[in-house]
């Protein structure tokens, strides 16, 4: 990117109420067959032309083509059963009923490449796309056949680079992976989580982001988020090994948070997505806040590689909140701009 302090979210934006109910997580369709197709590609118009007009630099398609962020890339690989389900405990944080995995998984065919194309063709803009990483696809799984998190991480980060290579190959400027899970699993990031994930961006031209964040705003990370005392300290954990690694954008969550911003020293020299927009509540920052995380975030950041960002996805915000907060994002992040370029 050229422009200074380019804009972008962290992935998900809500989704117009004709195609799913509104304000929550894997929201069932209210449309089948080719009416759903054609449904979702609306609305990616519609989320792709919001984010246009609240002057959102880098866009992406608010992943209006799927239901979840980790859910809908594993349901369409081979060697997960999704009718047997178990209950497991994902991040550490909360239960939910998971599919299993009962064989070897493959990717028979692309997942997101067709979707990649369309938004491709409806902007000149660059795009991001995002994918779950491998730690944390594992994590929403039970397995019943490798009995090992390592290995199933290794299997998934080769089907994630397949999907990459092609996701570029379509026009995709930068494949992200999202990591919540590298904010719970420390021993694990370090052993092979990044290790996976490098795997998972092997051979890639494109630019690569890791979204490392607290997760949605919804109650059982809010809950957790009360435990973690004043000072968030679980970047510390992976920052030093991600920033050898070969990921170019680190994206994290910042507003609101009690990270403390020193650590982003840690990751020096990498591009970093700051998120400046809170997710996790309905009030709509103001431009000037988002000013103020962004100048915190450039004691540690270089100006050309600071990306002011959302903390994580928008999906289960009422849409309105969401365009208010995309309008915020864009508004401060010009504001700062401004006091560089002077
Ligand atoms: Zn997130």
């Amino acid at each position: 990117m050229k422009k200074l302090l380019p804009t972008s979210t962290a992935g998900s934006l809500p989704k117009p109420s004709w195609l799913a109910q509104p304000e929550k997580l894997w929201s069932p369709w209210k449309l089948e067959g080719d009416q759903l197709v054609e449904g979702k590609q609306d609305a990616l118009r519609v989320s792709l032309q919001e984010q246009a007009v609240a002057g959102i630099d880098i866009v992406s398609d608010g992943e209006q083509s799927r239901q979840h962020f980790v859910t809908t890339f594993i349901e369409h690989l081979e060697g997960v059963d999704f009718e047997k389900r178990e209950t497991v405990k994902i991040r550490d944080r909360y239960d939910a009923s998971v599919p299993t995995v009962v064989g070897p998984v493959s990717r028979k065919k692309p997942v997101f490449v067709e979707d990649a194309k369309f938004l491709r063709q409806q902007t000149d803009q660059p795009i991001k796309w995002a994918l779950p990483g491998p730690m944390t696809m594992i994590d929403t799984l039970y397995d019943s056949h490798y009995k090992s998190r390592e290995k199933l991480a290794w299997e998934f980060a080769k089907i994630l680079n397949q999907e990459a290579l092609e996701l570029e190959a379509a026009g995709v400027d930068i494949i992200q992976f999202d990591e919540p899970a590298f904010n719970v699993f420390f021993d694990e990031v370090n052993e092979w989580g990044i290790a996976t994930l490098e795997r998972a961006i092997e051979g890639l031209k494109c630019e690569t982001a890791v979204h490392i964040c607290y997760g949605y705003g919804i109650q059982a990370n809010t809950d957790w988020k009360k435990t973690l005392g004043s000072e968030w300290r679980q970047y510390e954990e992976a920052f030093p090994k991600l920033q050898k690694s070969n990921i170019d954008i680190i994206s994290l969550e910042c507003h609101n948070s009690h990270v403390p911003m020193d650590l982003l020293e840690l990751i020096r020299g990498k591009k970093v997505m700051v998120g400046a927009i809170d997710v996790a509540n309905h009030q709509i920052e103001t431009p000037e806040e988002v000013a103020d995380t962004l100048r915190k975030a450039l004691q540690f950041v270089d100006a050309d590689k600071l990306y002011p960002c959302t903390n994580c996805g928008m999906a289960p915000l009422p849409r309105a909140v969401a365009r208010g907060k995309l309008n915020a994002l864009a508004a401060g992040a010009a504001i700062v701009r401004n006091e560089l370029l002077k």
